[in-house]
């Protein structure tokens, strides 16, 4: 896959248009580098989206998973920033886990943006037929 086709299914994900299991099971046959390329992605979508640290736990929800397990620990464990470059740097078999956590985190960030910036029309292509 291309990181044009990469960047492209992180958002379809992202607003729900490709499944949780079609974008698991693609995360799941990438080679290692690229897990972490993806996660680096997310991050940087999340970011870019206004995400902010009392976003975390909305994001550890909607991704279904625990507060106890290990991304989500370290996410909230102090400034956004800072502890998500811990999270994309986690031990490979918590990659999946942080995918889910990233790829929510931007879901959360991005909807509010949508809501709040994006209502009167934006140049972002992905929110174009909304
Ligand atoms: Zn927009």
């Amino acid at each position: 896959m291309t990181a044009e086709q990469d960047v492209f299914l992180l958002n379809q994900l992202a607003q729900g248009l490709a499944s949780e299991d079609e974008g698991r099971r693609w995360f799941r046959q990438l080679a290692s580098g690229e897990q972490r390329d993806v996660l680096s992605k997310l991050w940087l979508f999340a970011a870019q989206a206004g995400a902010r640290e009392s976003d975390v736990d909305a994001a550890i929800a909607r991704a279904k998973l625990k507060p106890s397990f290990t991304p989500c620990v370290v996410l909230r464990n102090g400034r956004l920033k800072i502890q998500a470059a811990k999270v994309i740097d986690l031990p490979l078999e918590e990659r999946e886990k942080s995918f889910r956590l990233l790829l929510a985190l931007f879901q959360v960030a991005d909807e509010r943006r949508r809501n709040e910036e994006c209502r009167n029309g934006c140049t972002h292509w992905w929110h174009a037929k909304q």
